[in-house]
């Protein structure tokens, strides 16, 4: 029977498995996923005070669908030979979907180890746990990016938030359209920003900055540079400066053998003539069915879908201080304060795919276009 094998069980790797099982239909095609964990971790979420409470168990997903979980990191791929190494074990495979994600770049200085971060479950578990019932803390957020602000805001209601980031500006990807409104947040929170500053060292309470200044601090987190999964080293395909694959429109992967997908933040597809997709579960989501689609239609000789993603949009989460929803590239901002905040409210409810709900599931991984209706 054929094989399809997904490696990664995040928006990409679930919503892959969901859509291949959906176009097979009952035909004659098995559907292995390859993933170390039992959930899935809803990382947009890890900057919440309890992020345990943004998983999704992976068996209510991928049981009622009849997909197969191998509980294992992959190791190796061999493309020639169309085989996985994981967990001690060689799968075989007709189509491989590689959607093992991305991962923080961590910085190489003096006490690097000490310092936190919200990129995996663990790693917010940990500073969740360590900021957990402390009373006035102070910590120094590393980096004033889209996770960065996420996490500081969350924390300006809890303690003391110093913001270094490297730019002279926040938010310095985002653009200048949504800059006042970001910048009037951090002010009316109380966080303090250094800009043209970052981090020389960590020391057991402390961070120590480049203009020389020692703020004492609980914690220091780390939100700066993503990187896709070193996986994709082992695909002989062009890869972009965040070591992600290139795809065509059907998210194959521009390899030799013809039978690698890719989806997700391993993934560099084309948005539009002038964009390529953004690193974030937005455009992990419908690559993921897109992928998931193509890899069980080229099996069974059917036809292959487009991607084709909804409008791009962000949506930023600024704690007390509301949120911030913008659309477009140049991300005009659309709402703000309490309603931005009920916008991100609802993403952060509707990335979450229904679980024990196997109709539900197959009809969402056939919507690639999920539009937003705000
Ligand atoms: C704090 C934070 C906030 C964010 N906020 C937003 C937001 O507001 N909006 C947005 O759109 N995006 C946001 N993102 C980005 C978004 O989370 C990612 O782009 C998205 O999770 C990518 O999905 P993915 O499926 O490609 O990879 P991931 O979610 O990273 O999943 C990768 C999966 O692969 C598995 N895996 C890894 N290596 C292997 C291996 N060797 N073998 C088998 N399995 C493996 C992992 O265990 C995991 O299951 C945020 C990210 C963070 C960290």
């Amino acid at each position: 029977m054929p094989h399809i094998v997904i490696l990664g069980a995040g928006f990409a790797g679930v919503w892959a498995a969901a859509a291949a099982a959906r176009v097979r239909d009952g035909a004659d095609l098995d559907i292995t996923l390859v993933a170390p964990d039992d959930e899935l971790v809803l990382r947009p979420r890890m900057y919440e005070a309890e992020p345990d409470r943004a998983t999704v168990p992976l068996a209510g997903l991928l049981k009622p669908i009849d997909v197969r979980h191998r509980r294992a990191w992959a190791e190796r791929i061999d493309v020639e030979r169309r085989e996985v190494h994981a967990g001690g074990d060689v799968l075989g495979y007709d189509r491989l979907v590689l959607a093992t994600g991305s991962r923080l770049v961590r910085p190489e200085l003096p006490g690097a180890g000490l310092l936190f971060d919200v990129d995996t479950l663990r790693g917010a578990r940990r500073l969740a746990d360590h900021l957990r019932g402390r009373e006035g803390f102070t910590a120094v957020v590393v980096g004033a990016g889209f996770t960065g602000l996420e996490v500081a805001t969350e924390l300006a209601g809890r303690g003391r938030v110093v913001l270094v980031e490297r730019a002279d500006v926040v938010g310095p990807d985002l653009g200048p359209t949504p800059r006042p409104s970001i910048e009037d947040a951090l002010d009316r929170l109380g966080i303090e920003v250094r800009l043209r500053t970052s981090l020389h060292a960590v020391e057991p309470g402390a961070a120590v900055l480049s203009d020389g200044t020692r703020v004492a601090a609980d914690a220091v987190i780390w939100t700066a540079g993503m990187r896709a999964d070193a996986l994709t080293e082992q695909v002989p395909a062009r890869r972009d400066r965040l070591g992600r694959l290139a795809v065509d429109r059907w998210m194959r992967v521009e390899e030799p053998s013809g039978a690698v997908f890719a989806a997700g933040d391993v993934a560099a597809a084309r948005f539009d003539d002038s964009h390529d997709v953004m690193q974030s579960c937005q455009h992990a989501t419908p690559m993921g069915k897109t992928a998931g689609h193509n890899a069980a239609a080229d099996l069974l000789g059917l036809e292959p879908i487009d991607f084709a993603p909804a409008p791009y949009v962000t949506c930023l989460d600024l704690g007390a201080a509301g949120g911030l929803y913008t659309k477009g590239w140049d991300r005009q901002v659309a709402l703000s304060g309490e309603r931005g905040k009920e916008v991100k409210q609802w993403i952060m409810r509707r990335i979450q795919p229904p679980v024990d709900d196997a109709e539900q599931l197959l009809a969402l991984a056939g919507m690639v276009r999920l539009p937003i209706p705000f």
